[in-house]
């Protein structure tokens, strides 16, 4: 499964994160996926579970924010919100997109806690 590898680099980088930080928990994750990323939320949500078992995750809420995609027309420059990566522009007709959002895949914040 393509979102257990995903999820799995995840946790290790907020692991990092919170060692870096010199916390013992991380409370809460926000991620930032795009809906042309390539990710089923579901199924990342699933992997996320199973990555931070027996880790310092395991009690971790995990946010997961859709970002709506947006692409600008290679031809006249408008920016529209595509239907698939082979849309038309609204404005000309053309057909090419440059994707400006809809392709993220990373951590936007990490609260963690400190030790005590
Ligand atoms: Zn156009």
């Amino acid at each position: 499964m393509h979102e257990l590898s995903i999820a799995i680099s995840i946790v290790d980088t907020a692991i990092k994160q919170a060692a870096m930080a010199s916390a013992n928990r991380v409370s809460e994750v926000e991620l930032d996926i795009g809906i042309f990323s390539g990710i089923e939320y579901e199924s990342l949500e699933f992997a996320l579970g199973v990555a931070a078992k027996d880790t310092i995750l395991e009690e971790t809420l995990f946010r997961i924010n859709r970002v709506e995609a947006v692409a600008e027309c290679t031809a006249c420059e408008h920016l529209y919100t595509p239907d698939g990566m082979y849309s038309h522009c609204p404005e000309c007709n053309k057909q090419g997109i440059r994707l400006i959002r809809g392709c993220e895949l990373q951590i936007k914040s990490l609260l963690v806690e400190q030790n005590e």
